[in-house]
């Protein structure tokens, strides 16, 4: 029986240090302007506001946003150099590219923006032991609408699935619907998920990777 192994990306394969307001603290360093709290508390509402719409690049309406909050910024450049900034900020705890490497068919689906997501996969070298990936822009729907899902899974034939994730509400609940397996990563104890790691760097030890030779 063949098993397809789908991850989420952000806080599941990759991690940030500094977290999302340091980033923004950044990219405003890198474009040699200062941080507002104004500023940043656009950002988010920005970014979820232009990407539900899949016309343009979040990055651009984040910084956009900002702009209008006060920053003097341009939001083309400043999207750039944000997103810069998150790539810079972007780690992937040990074990993990090794786990990638170990499996025969593996899936990233994320609902995160598809260019930003792929750089991210790309820079870390995990892109190398992913078959597809699949962002909410590449179908125009975010987790938990089936889109995503659909398409990893006719990407990555497979008899059965394994899904893992730090959202309940986005990766294990719609898998278990679905009747995958799932892992959930974080301090919760969701009844759906069958398995539960404390933190991304533990997913290797997650019961349907241990390997107990
Ligand atoms: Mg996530």
């Amino acid at each position: 029986m063949t098993v397809g192994y789908l991850f989420d990306l952000d806080e599941t394969l990759v991690v940030y240090d500094p977290e999302r307001r340091g980033i923004f603290r950044d990219a405003c360093r890198r474009a040699g302007v200062e941080p507002t709290d104004d500023a940043a508390e656009a950002v988010g509402p920005g970014y979820v506001e232009t990407f539900a719409a899949f016309e343009e690049s979040p990055y651009v309406g984040a910084a956009r946003a900002a702009r209008d909050a006060g920053l003097e910024v341009d939001p083309d450049s400043f999207a750039e150099t944000y997103v810069e900034a998150e790539l810079a900020a972007t780690h992937v705890p040990d074990g993990i590219g090794s786990l990638l490497a170990s499996l025969e068919r593996v899936g990233v689906v994320t609902n995160g923006y598809g260019p930003v997501q792929r750089r991210k996969l790309a820079a870390t070298g995990l892109a190398d032991h992913v078959d597809c990936v699949v962002c909410a822009d590449d179908v125009e729907a975010f987790k938990p609408a089936d889109a995503p899902f659909d398409a990893i899974t006719d990407a990555v034939p497979a008899d059965d699935y394994v899904v893992v994730g730090d959202s309940v509400d986005y990766d294990v609940r719609p898998a278990a619907d679905r009747g995958y397996r799932t892992v959930f990563v974080g301090d919760d104890r969701p009844d759906e998920a069958d398995h539960r790691v404390p933190e991304p760097a533990a997913i290797p030890s997650a019961p349907p990777f241990r390997r107990d030779d």
